[in-house]
């Protein structure tokens, strides 16, 4: 069995030995793109964490010592620590887009020869905004490992518009760059796989018209009474709350979980609840028994349209809320918002990433042994888990010192000011002097895990022979599959056709269904780190063989490589109108945790408690000018 799944198949390894037909020597005279199409990429991956397989994300080696920290350990079990480095005069805990945005906008102040040092726990920089890289039959196929899009940028502050201008980011190219024709011009639709055990027989349909579509169904296990109920629910007017204000129906409706809702006032059968369950699981890391109706009326869920409630008015709060006007999802360089982190990298440290443009970043190498140079004023150092940090003098005064950990060795730092852009879980065990409020505020925020994990497969034939791009798999241990976003810029160029290697992008969100939200989080992140890849990938290898194996689809040949991005600690919390208060205002958690102490200020998405590279950028201009006004 396993031997069909092709467990025992080398893969990515052998693709890169393949590729080296070119002798290294003669990499010197070749540029990124030449690189690029000689799949040279993925050379010496060891040190080379974007062409990296396996489990990725919280890789293993970086959040043990954190873990210790959240354990109770205190910083001086790792040893007394070498103090290292002069002075600087900025120390930024996490290098995440908040943490490098807050590098950046803290030069821009402090002027280019600042001397600015980023510390972050992982072996690769950027945070959630992660690159994959894998090569296949001697190309290149980039994938993103965490952070997908730059999500309505027209909604973007002024502050992280002007970022995007500075990193020469120009949003309208995408509509260039993202093809949105070329599924429909494949004839290729979203598609339903039902699986033998929850719904009686395997089989994959597709569903070009929603779920209430009669021929989809016809084709689908589904009882006939489950149907019938499918049908009403996307096109009955009814108003299940006839009799209430407007106001009262918002209300009922930010109360009540969208499964409830279903199964209470559209009454349809228990059936149709499981089949939607996981139809939440991509923005929210929950099911439907955890969102609310007032938030699946915002994303145009059906069963709201006979309430009289006017247009949608996006989610109640948080999670796609955009500020600005509606735009198509199609701001994406092929690596996600990794090319943001790139492209603040090559803005601030010399000699890590070559070229000048939003379209040549894709292509570049990042030089690893560059991101911590002692020549240059900013330096980038990884592998490093801040234990410590604190103030030198009483009542939060005096420089900052940070103590971290690399290799097991404890040393020190101490800079002018500090920017804590790391998890708000982990910042009161290692920033013990925050007053007890604020650290209360901080354990508030538990963060979404979820699972994204990259195939690089050598076609896709067996989708698109099925009419399908993306996959919804009900029930089913990866809650979707999806062949990348059709997006090329430069030399980097999507797949022509089916006939082309792909990265197929594929959910898994661990939670529980049953407990409140920050619950199922803390369960599932338990869940994911007890999990070791070969479950991983014993179950995408059986279920992508279910799913696309009538097709031709062959694992054991077709899968050239896999990297599943754990993040344990993923989106940040957004409050959730079933469990939340309605805080007064600037007293919700996040606006309580995020108070600067002298010269130690807060940032990260956790700090706006609103999942979105946004929210990262807009936190670190806050904090950075919370520290710069108190230099004054
Ligand atoms: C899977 C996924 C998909 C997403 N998709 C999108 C999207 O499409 N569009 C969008 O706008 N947003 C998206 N988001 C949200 C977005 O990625 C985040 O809001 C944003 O990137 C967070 O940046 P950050 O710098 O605040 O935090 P992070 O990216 O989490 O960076 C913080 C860094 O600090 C490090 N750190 C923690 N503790 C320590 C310590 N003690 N010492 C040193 N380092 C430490 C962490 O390991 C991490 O690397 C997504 C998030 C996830 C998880």
């Amino acid at each position: 069995m396993e031997r069909d799944l092709g467990m025992d198949e080398e893969i990515t390894r052998r693709d890169f030995l393949n590729g080296m037909a070119i002798g290294i020597g003669a990499l010197g005279s070749l540029g990124p793109s030449d690189l690029l199409r000689a799949g040279l990429y993925a050379q010496a991956t060891d040190d080379y964490p974007p062409a990296k397989t396996g489990l990725r994300g919280s890789h293993d080696g970086a959040f043990e010592v954190g873990h210790r920290m959240r354990d109770g350990a205190r910083a001086d079990v790792f040893g007394r620590p070498t103090p290292v480095d002069g002075r600087y005069d900025l120390v930024v805990v996490g290098a995440g887009i908040s943490g490098l945005s807050a590098a950046h906008f803290f030069r821009e102040q402090a002027g280019p020869s600042a001397k600015i040092l980023v510390l972050d726990n992982h072996d690769d920089f950027g945070g959630h905004a992660r690159r994959n890289e894998f090569t296949v039959d001697g190309r290149t196929l980039l994938g993103y490992g965490g952070t997908q899009s730059i999500d309505g940028p027209a909604g973007y502050s002024r502050e992280a518009k002007a970022l995007l201008k500075t990193l020469a980011i120009d949003t309208q190219a995408f509509y260039r760059y993202y093809d949105r024709e070329y599924f429909t011009r494949l004839k290729l639709s979203p598609g339903v796989f039902f699986h033998r055990e929850t719904w009686g027989r395997d089989v994959l349909v597709r569903r070009p018209r929603g779920n209430g579509d009669r021929a989809f169904l016809a084709k689908t296990p589904l009882s006939a009474q489950a149907q019938r109920d499918l049908v009403r629910l996307s096109a009955e007017k009814k108003d299940y709350l006839a009799g209430k204000t407007a106001e009262a129906k918002l209300e009922l409706l930010a109360r009540t979980s969208y499964k409830d809702w279903l199964l209470k006032y559209v009454k349809v059968s228990p059936e149709v609840a499981s089949y939607l369950q996981n139809s939440t699981h991509d923005l929210y890391g929950l099911g439907i028994d955890a969102v609310p109706a007032g938030d699946c009326r915002g994303l145009d869920f059906a069963g709201f349209q006979g309430l009289g409630l006017g247009e949608r008015a996006g989610p109640g709060q948080g999670l796609s809320a955009g500020a600005g006007p509606e735009e198509p999802y199609i701001f994406h360089f092929p690596d996600g918002n990794a090319s943001i982190a790139r492209l603040l990298v090559r803005r601030l440290v010399p000699g890590v990433l070559d070229g000048s443009t939003m379209v040549d970043i894709v292509g570049a190498r990042a030089r690893y042994q560059a991101l911590d140079n002692p020549q240059n004023a900013v330096r980038i150092r990884l592998r490093s888990t801040a234990v410590q940090v604190r103030h030198q003098r009483p009542n939060h005064s005096g420089d900052v010192e940070i103590t971290y950990v690399r290799d097991g060795k404890a040393s020190r730092v101490t800079a002018g000011a500090c920017v804590l852009a790391c998890w708000h879980g982990i910042i009161p065990h290692i920033c013990t002097e925050l007053p007890p409020a604020q650290q209360q505020a901080m354990k508030y925020q538990v963060k979404v895990p979820l699972v994204y994990t990259n195939v690089a497969i050598r076609r896709w034939t067996s989708l698109a022979s099925q009419g399908v791009h993306t996959v919804r798999c009900p029930g089913m241990y990866w809650s979707g599959v999806s062949v990348d976003f059709p997006v090329s810029m430069g030399d980097y160029r999507f797949a022509r056709g089916p006939e082309e290697p792909v990265v197929l992008h594929i959910l898994r969100t661990p939670n529980q269904p049953g407990f409140p939200a920050r619950d199922q989080h803390r369960l599932g992140r338990n869940e994911l780190l007890a999990t070791p890849f070969a479950t991983y990938e014993a179950q995408l290898r059986e279920q992508l063989k279910r799913m696309l194996g009538p097709a031709g689809f062959d694992p054991a040949r077709d899968i050239a490589g896999i990297t599943v991005n754990r993040w344990s600690h993923g989106y940040s919390y957004e409050y959730n109108s079933l469990y939340d208060p309605a805080w007064p205002a600037g007293q919700a958690p996040h606006e309580l945790a995020r108070v600067t102490r002298g010269r130690i200020a807060i940032a990260n998405s956790d700090a706006a408690a609103y999942a979105y590279t946004d929210a990262a950028i807009d936190q670190a201009w806050r904090a950075v000018g919370d520290l710069v006004r108190a230099r004054r």
